[in-house]
């Protein structure tokens, strides 16, 4: 037998970088920090310098790193009982589903784990609900979706994308769907056939950048799509759950989806909790045996999803990302060195002046200055703190990115 060093023998930025590229996928390109230690919206890495979590796990970190009340529900679960799945019920889902549903303003909760699966899901529900209650001929369901759009990474996720980095090489794709320009109502009313049995969106596209569609745009959607008998499924994993500075993005432009997809910040930074809420007439067309998950609805993710929902219900963190994101918004739209600046809540896409860098440089900057941020792609790059910054750390954030950029156009 042989045997190797385990990984906790290395402790340094290089040797864990060196690890990982000995053993792990390059599935990813981590900016050469090595973090070991988090609490609020601050990490640590393991050679003890500091950081400003500005990422926030793609908006997973909403209430910051080992919320209290999070990891106490957390550790009170993992001493009474973790996993049963479904085949049995549990003493902790029917009481997630219900805080859910209530926090939501929606009718049932299907519980998953991830993002993409969740997206799966609501895609599956809608086809069934267009086959069994619409009357659409057998397979020949239609759902529209956005260009830009990002749902995940699954095969069938892929199939509608429009980035060549997620799609290709990874064919043959799911059939079944249309892509219309983002923003444009009038496409998609074109793009609406008596197939159609949903539309997919982001209520603001997170990973193209923070793209916020034109006012009206989810209205009329809304709108279109009712009349129609089109279900209005609205991708709310990242925007969701306060990052935009409402429970649902959508509620912003007075918009209520027949279904949502929610996940990331659902888990409190703790575990993967993913789920499909809305209409029971619509989610109910699943019977026993179709769909399901081994982990979906565990008494730990509904322990952990039962204490988000709590922390959401005063409405405290939406307000917070309101605030703190009117001052962030204000405070980038004085940066010298940017082209853009699109936000919604505490939640902002920014593109670099391509004279100065690109958003990958920027990243590697900020995070020789402390701040750790990512690039979405090209120029821009996202800022999603968590919701319980202070107004002096996004002060912090602003002087560190104002002079990353001076520092870049000096060069
Ligand atoms: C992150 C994200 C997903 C996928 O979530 P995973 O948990 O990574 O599978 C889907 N939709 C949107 C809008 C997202 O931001």
């Amino acid at each position: 037998m042989t045997t190797t060093a385990p990984a906790t023998a290395t402790t340094t930025t290089g040797e864990l970088v060196a690890l990982a590229g000995a053993h792990g996928v390059a599935n990813y390109a981590p900016l050469p920090v090595v973090l070991a230690h988090g609490e609020g919206a601050w990490v640590t890495d393991v050679d003890g310098v500091r950081y400003l979590d500005a990422l926030a796990g793609y908006s997973a970190l909403n209430f910051g790193h080992r919320h209290p009340a999070l990891t106490a529900a957390a550790h009170a679960q993992l001493d009474r009982l973790t996993l049963t799945a479904r085949a049995f019920h549990n003493d902790r889902l029917p009481g997630f589903q219900r805080d859910l549903a209530a926090l939501t303003g929606t009718e049932a909760v299907l519980p998953m784990n991830t993002g993409a699966e969740a997206v799966e899901s609501a895609l599956k529900v809608a086809r069934a609900w267009g086959y069994r209650v619409k009357g659409v001929r057998p397979g020949a369901a239609r759902i529209v979706v956005a260009g830009g759009n990002f749902h995940g990474r699954t095969t069938t996720v892929v199939s509608f994308s429009d980035d060549p980095s997620a799609r290709d090489g990874f064919g043959p794709f799911t059939p079944g769907f249309d892509r219309v320009p983002y923003g444009d109502a009038d496409a998609l009313a074109a793009a609406l056939t008596d197939d159609t049995v949903a539309v997919l969106l982001e209520p603001v596209q997170g990973e193209a950048g923070v793209v916020v569609p034109p006012a009206g745009y989810l209205r009329a959607v809304r709108e279109l799509t009712a009349a129609r008998d089109v279900l209005l499924v609205l991708d709310e994993i990242q925007s969701g759950l306060g990052r935009a500075g409402a429970t649902l993005c959508g509620d912003l432009s007075g918009v209520r989806a027949d279904l949502y997809t929610l996940g990331k910040a659902l888990g409190g930074g703790i575990v993967p909790v993913s789920a499909v809420v809305g209409r029971r007439d619509v989610l109910g067309v699943l019977r026993p045996g179709e769909h399901g998950s081994t982990f979906g609805g565990n008494p730990l993710s509904a322990a952990v999803g039962s204490a988000v929902c709590a922390l959401l219900a005063t409405g405290e963190y939406q307000a917070a990302a309101r605030d703190l994101g009117a001052h962030l918004g204000a405070r980038l739209r004085e940066l010298p060195g940017l082209t853009a600046v699109r936000g919604v809540g505490l939640w902002f896409g920014i593109d670099v002046d391509p004279r100065l860098g690109t958003g990958r440089d920027v990243c590697v900057a900020l995070a020789r200055r402390g701040v750790l941020a990512k690039e979405t792609h090209g120029v821009t790059v996202r800022l999603s703190p968590p919701l319980v910054v202070t107004r002096d750390e996004v002060d912090v954030l602003v002087d560190t990115l104002g002079s990353v950029l001076g520092d870049l156009s000096g060069e």
